[in-house]
């Protein structure tokens, strides 16, 4: 009788195999791999995360379903991988013991069962058990098999509620956008718990800089030998400014000058969001969690899905900086310098994943060159956190002239410490001599500057994660995926992010007639109910059916017409190209019937005017107009970024001259 052992992934399931057993031998079903041991007959499958996939059944899944009809069904599931479901079934048979390896936490508790509702398919009496690690590593993947605990049905149920109300939110509110907007089959628009109140951030932010009025304020300055001091008041009005400026003399005495050492703290050790935010310096996030994800499951990092921003006693520390010292010697010598290593750490504290370390030496030409950037963020963060602290010298003085403040100050970095490691943040300086009380100084030149108050910024990918997170918006591993989902569905574009007249009507729309799917607050209840089906006090049908109920006031509640013009309209605008130059009617994005993409006169057939278009990518019309031709410049988004198109009649003038 066999030993029957699932991983999350394939490239896990192949490192446990190797560590706990040494005769592994690789069988291949199709182009699905697995590893057996013959000597412990001992199977090892990965699975690719979930294997099966949550939806409506087949009848109901068109654009043509009632959406009432979708609130009553209860979603099926439906096998997502076959082969290796047919993998565990034929191993399953004969095994009489099966230990789940997943991912240690709510998802990945709702994959094991998954895979364990196929074994007991065909084995019903099998034994199960469920081991816990938060890296791939021999000494941790050993101590977890030495001491398999039960698995956790609760925390599944708490994911798989999660999963039921997704579909049917997002499902029933996807189908009414989509149909009421006309954009139905491929370029649907989705909507989504986590993905529409993400974009309503995006969209709030763009309607507060419409609105915006800058306001006129002043401020003085003066310039001395060496630095520049500021008068600490704004003034709105010009008068009172000019006022005080033409107090000012031709020199200021020295009221005040202190010196002070200031001891600045190290970064504390990565969670996923965290880790997240720096990484997205350096690539989408999207990417780097992948490139994560990839590490962790090659033991190069531990799990990179963690709240934790503490590390446990049990990591030995001081051992994995010496062994980095083989690849980072200078570095690691800063932090083992040390009489003792200290670490930093962070205000959450979780006992199911230590935050993000390296859990192995990697050389750089082991891994891909985004692979290293990766690897070495983390290394060079961990490092960091057990780096002696950083130490400025802050100088500020206070000058007078005539009754006329100035403040001035400095900073100048004394001992870099753990800034000498992690390179990802400047330290910035700024020059301040040393000043004694009582001097007098020459004022070279003073300075009333007019300044305008400024619009807040939109949102960057590392922005917006930083304030998904304070709204508890999405999980630490699905954010990157959210925002890449909102960029490929055409509702917002560029870097910071702009939304599309899409993205404004869906919003508009929703928030008056399903506000609720627009605001954070239904994740946040959500995250309640499911620790309570995780605790074991409330059930999962109980949770999915209040959710049901919501909904459907909703949908009863709505304007149908009023909503469906709403979104044409939006959708049009981002359609809108401008004039046609020979008949005065409006160009528009058109698709013909093959699927090919142009811009075309809203007189047509009167008016045959045509304008090619690249034919891949994801197209933006943006506000720009072309000077010559009163027409707007294109985007096009393609896998490696954005490039401006231009005037597409200007482009399609010069291609003629040129193949003429
Ligand atoms: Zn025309
Ligand atoms: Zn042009």
């Amino acid at each position: 009788m066999s030993w029957l052992i699932i991983a999350e992934k394939d490239n896990t399931a192949k490192r446990i195999a190797s560590i706990l057993f040494r005769d592994v031998k690789t069988l291949k079903n199709g182009r699905v791999s697995y590893y057996y041991s013959p000597s412990n007959d001992a199977y090892v499958v990965g699975l690719k995360g979930h294997i099966v996939e949550l939806d409506y059944p087949k009848e109901l899944n068109n654009w043509k379903t009632p959406l009432e009809k979708l609130l009553q069904v209860e979603p099926v599931k439906k096998i997502k991988e076959k082969t290796i479901t047919s993998i565990l079934k034929e191993i399953a048979k004969n095994a009489e013991r099966v230990t789940v390896a997943t991912d240690y936490d709510r998802e990945g508790e709702l994959i094991g069962v998954e895979a364990l509702e196929i074994v007991r398919s065909v084995n019903p009496e099998v034994k199960v058990d469920r081991v816990r690690y938060s890296s791939v590593t021999e000494k941790e993947i050993k101590a977890a098999f030495s001491n398999p605990v039960k698995v956790d049905f609760n925390l599944a149920n708490a994911a798989l509620a999660r999963q039921k109300i997704d579909l049917i939110w997002g499902a029933t509110l996807t189908r009414l956008i989509s149909i009421h907007s006309g954009r139905v089959g491929k370029d649907f628009l989705s909507v989504g718990r986590v993905q529409t109140p993400t974009l309503r951030l995006i969209v709030d932010r763009e309607i507060e800089i419409q609105n915006f009025r800058p306001e006129k304020y002043y401020e003085i300055f003066a310039d001395f030998e060496g630095f520049a001091a500021k008068h600490p008041k704004k003034y709105t009005r010009k008068e009172e400014a000019e006022n005080v400026f033409s107090k000012i003399g031709e020199t200021a005495e020295v009221k005040e000058f202190t010196r002070k050492s200031f001891e600045e703290n190290r970064p504390i050790p990565f969670n996923t969001t965290e880790f997240l935010r720096e990484a997205s310096k350096l690539m989408s996030p999207h990417r780097a969690m992948s490139i994560a994800e990839t590490l962790y499951m090659n033991g190069y990092i531990s799990y990179p899905r963690t709240d934790n921003t503490v590390y446990p006693a049990t990591i030995n520390l001081a051992e994995i900086v010496s062994a980095l010292s083989a690849v980072f010697p200078k570095e690691a010598k800063i932090v083992l310098s040390q009489d003792k290593i200290v670490p930093s750490s962070g205000k959450r504290e979780t006992k199911d994943h230590p935050p993000i370390y390296p859990t192995g030496i990697a050389r750089r030409d082991e891994l891909s060159k985004e692979e290293w950037t990766i690897y070495e963020l983390v290394v060079r963060r961990f490092l960091a956190t057990l780096a002696p602290k950083a130490v400025w010298e802050v100088r500020s003085a206070v000058l007078e002239s005539n009754g006329v403040k100035f403040n001035a100050s400095g900073r100048k970095l004394v001992d870099a410490g753990w800034r000498a490691i992690y390179i990802y943040s400047k330290a910035e300086e700024n020059e301040l001599p040393v000043l004694k009380k009582g001097d007098v100084l020459k004022i070279l030149r003073k300075r009333l500057e007019e300044k305008e108050t400024k619009p807040p910024g939109r949102y960057s990918a590392s922005s917006l994660i930083k304030i998904m997170e304070k709204l508890n918006l999405g999980t630490k591993s699905t954010r990157h995926e959210i925002i890449q989902k909102l960029v490929s569905r055409r509702y917002i574009h560029g870097n910071p992010f702009r939304p599309t007249e899409t993205a404004f009507s869906v919003i508009n729309v929703l928030k008056e007639n399903a506000e609720t799917i627009t605001l954070p607050d239904m994740t946040a209840k959500l995250e309640d109910e499911m620790d309570l089906i995780a605790e074991g006090k409330k059930r999962e049908s109980e949770v999915v059916n209040e959710s049901r109920k919501m909904l459907l006031q909703i949908l009863k509640a709505i304007d149908y017409r009023k909503l469906s013009k709403d979104l044409r309209e939006g959708v049009k605008k981002d359609n809108f190209v401008g004039k046609c130059p020979e008949c005065g009617g409006e160009l528009v994005v058109r698709k013909s019937r093959a699927g090919k993409r142009f811009v075309g006169c809203s007189k047509y057939p009167d008016c045959t005017f045509i304008l090619p278009l690249p034919k891949k990518g994801s197209l933006y019309v943006t506000s720009k107009f072309c000077k010559e031709h009163g027409i707007k410049e294109l985007k096009v988004r393609s896998e490696k970024g954005y490039w401006n198109l231009g005037c597409p009649y200007c482009n399609y003038l010069k291609w003629k001259e040129e193949n003429s």
